[in-house]
């Protein structure tokens, strides 16, 4: 095997699902935009339709559209960045819910597919997407006439346990919908684990379910194993990789792993402040990641190994994240497409 090997556990996403589920009374949703982050919308998609969700979530039309194709019909897709122009014939052949977030995409909306379900977005103070109070006030009596399947809105700081601005975008969400009578969702993965009071009708749990914090009780669902193409004997003094960035202390021995910045491991991981695990030892990158290689110091490994785990059981997306100065959110999105992908469960 020469490409490596990234391993996702459905199993475990299931799980996740199930325990973000059961944290309160709302039904959670599954947030599943940008190839369910990364890990492949299909499968993850129809491993949680079988565990019981209903309600799906992506970014855009198109990711709809062929979540639908996966899904088939009974699942609510909803589309957040709402309708966009010249998405009608998408939204209507596809089933699609678009959620609302502004007046002109809302007559856009009635005009071209009248009757045709959709939600709305209300902004609560992000900023982002979403009617702001004054636009709402304007609409809401028509908005409401046409019976929105649900309202959201999204919280800017949810992984930020004591940010005034949680509280501040939940005081303006419940006055935005005092007294209406439709399904109400603003909580992410942050909202539901920061409290019940962020649940409402619908979670919207994305990252959660995929293994990363705020989630602390998630089970971790990818692996990464990355094949040693080769391995050399670097002496004191010599120096490793482009721009001869690291120079060995002591006589090394130096993995030459395959994988690298095209696979979404970014140049920012470059230097030891990362490190990938050959059994159980800790080995650090030895220098800069190349497009399709990294350096490794696997001087105290115990032999020369045959792959190594840089994402696993003893290195998860968010201690990853770290190393490269990000977040895991961004570490999965950039997962490469080279990588063969081994789904396990589901
Ligand atoms: C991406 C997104 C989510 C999911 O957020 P996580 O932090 O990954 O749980 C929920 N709602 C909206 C509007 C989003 O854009």
């Amino acid at each position: 095997m020469s490409t490596a090997t990234l391993t996702i556990d459905l199993n475990a996403i299931t799980a996740n699902w199930s325990a973000l589920s059961s944290m309160g009374r709302a039904e959670a949703g599954a947030v599943v935009k940008a190839d369910a982050y990364g890990l492949g919308a299909a499968r993850v998609s129809r491993a949680l339709a079988k565990a019981g969700a209903r309600t799906f979530f992506v970014a855009v039309a198109e990711e709809g559209a062929t979540l639908r194709e996966s899904l088939g019909p009974g699942p609510v897709i909803y589309v957040m960045s709402g309708h966009m122009a010249g998405d009608a014939d998408m939204l209507g052949d596809m089933g699609l819910t678009p959620i609302l977030n502004s007046l002109e995409q809302m007559i856009r909306h009635i005009e071209a597919l009248p009757g045709h379900e959709f939600g709305l977005q209300l902004d609560t103070g992000m900023n982002r997407l979403g009617m702001e109070p004054t636009e709402w006030a304007a609409v809401r009596d028509i908005a409401l006439a046409q019976n929105p399947r649900l309202i959201i809105s999204h919280l800017a700081s949810a992984d930020v346990r004591d940010s005034d601005m949680n509280r501040q975008q939940l005081a303006r969400f419940r006055e935005m919908t005092a007294g209406l009578d439709c399904p109400l969702s603003l909580a992410n993965t942050g909202g539901i684990v920061l409290d019940r009071a962020f649940h409402f009708d619908v979670t919207r749990p994305g990252i959660g379910l995929y293994g990363g914090l705020p989630f602390e009780d998630a089970q971790p669902v990818v692996s990464l194993d990355i094949p040693v193409i080769q391995c050399r004997d670097v002496a004191a003094g010599e120096v490793v990789g482009y721009g001869g960035a690291w120079t060995a202390e002591r006589p090394s021995r130096i993995a030459t792993i395959g994988a690298g910045y095209a696979d979404g491991l970014f140049r920012a991981l470059g230097g030891q402040q990362t490190a990938v695990w050959a059994e159980d030892v800790r080995c650090p990158f030895a220098g800069r990641v190349s497009m399709d290689m990294i350096g490794i110091d696997v001087t105290d490994a115990p032999g020369d190994p045959k792959t190594v785990s840089l994402l696993g059981r003893h290195q998860g997306v968010d201690a990853l994240a770290e190393c490269a100065g990000t977040i895991s959110y961004e570490i999965l999105t950039a997962l490469g497409a080279r990588y063969a992908r081994r789904y396990l469960g589901g």
